[in-house]
């Protein structure tokens, strides 16, 4: 097996890497030697744990290809902040530009390359789903309280280009633990007026400010019209009003893929899925004409669980 290659992971927030062998970090040039230590640091404090494992000797700056060996198989847990919450201090200028800025470097730096979710990243301004006080654009998760986070901008990107081709004009689209409501508004702007964008969220108090977020933002008029609907409700029963779904994600990690939403998805539809508990893959679940499915691991992931309210809100 070759092994695996971090590239521009100056985006990468949380990457959990299964590795045995060889793990090749390869920054990008955007990458600051702060942020390289910050790995460094990550990496030669688990590396230390692990019987065996040499860790990398660590230096300052590592402008190129950085090879670390591990003699046995490890699980590596890498985490970072982002480069992006560093630039964005020396960013200037009103929100939307700062916006543009983030959806721009995640375009530069290879998390997605379609125009399509460019434009809508664009429009649909970060700083509005937020809450104040954080950093709108830095490639991190966010805490929005009841144990939720809102996801990263790189997963927000990365899932907005797997489901892309499900989301033209005139199609469905469900949102599973929409939380801030963010991508379910960017799924609304991309369906229209025409298709359905619903949100399902089993915090009650979330779906109310994530109401309140849409309608400051570029997606306002489909919540008017009734495109976007966003509901309280347990999103492990999907929301069968307007099913089949075209597209759905889930953006809390499932112990497994919850046979509701299989059942709901179009046959030609497109599921995006984090499956698992403390190791996740990001499935990507593709219906056949036939009704059958086809599973693929994306890349591996770290969400919060896809539970119930009380397990939720209790933090297990
Ligand atoms: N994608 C959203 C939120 C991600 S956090 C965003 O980026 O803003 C995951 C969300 O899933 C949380 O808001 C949590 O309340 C919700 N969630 C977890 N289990 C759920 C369930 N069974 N039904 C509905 N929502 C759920």
């Amino acid at each position: 097996m070759p092994p695996p290659i971090l590239q521009g992971c100056g985006g990468v927030i949380a990457y959990t890497v299964r590795s045995s062998g060889s793990l090749l970090l390869l920054p990008s040039p955007h990458l600051n030697s702060l942020f390289l230590t910050i790995h460094h640091r990550h990496l030669r404090a688990f590396a230390s744990s692990v019987t065996a494992a040499k860790a990398p000797p660590c230096s300052s700056r590592c402008p190129t290809l950085r090879s670390f060996h591990f003699p046995q198989n490890v699980s590596l847990f890498l985490t970072g902040n982002s480069s992006f919450l560093k630039m964005e201090r020396f960013w200037s200028g009103n929100s939307i530009d700062k916006n543009k800025a983030m959806v721009d470097n995640l375009k530069r730096y290879g998390v997605f390359n379609s125009d399509k979710v460019a434009e809508v990243m664009e429009n649909i301004d970060r700083a509005l789903f937020v809450p104040n006080g954080n950093s709108a654009y830095a490639d991190t998760p966010m805490p929005i309280g009841y144990n939720a986070t809102i996801s990263a901008p790189h997963m927000h990107a990365t899932c907005l280009q797997l489901l892309e081709d499900y989301l033209k004009p005139g199609m469905h689209a469900l949102d599973v633990g929409s939380g801030t409501g963010y991508l379910t508004a960017c799924f609304a702007m991309m369906v229209g007026p025409e298709g359905r964008a619903i949100g399902v969220d089993h915090i009650p108090e979330l779906v109310e400010t994530s109401i309140k977020n849409v309608e400051k933002s570029a997606a306002a008029s489909l919540l008017k019209d009734g495109s976007l609907q966003l509901h309280a409700g347990d999103g492990r029963q999907g929301w069968p009003e307007f099913a089949p779904y075209d597209a759905i994600h889930v953006g809390a990690a499932a112990p497994e893929i919850p046979q509701p939403l299989i059942e709901q998805l179009k046959p030609g539809g497109r599921m995006v899925i984090p499956v698992g508990s403390i190791f996740q893959d990001l499935k990507v679940v593709d219906k056949n004409q036939d009704g059958s499915i086809s599973v693929r691991s994306e890349t591996s992931v770290r969400y919060v669980p896809l539970t119930s309210k009380d397990a939720q809100l209790r933090g297990n």
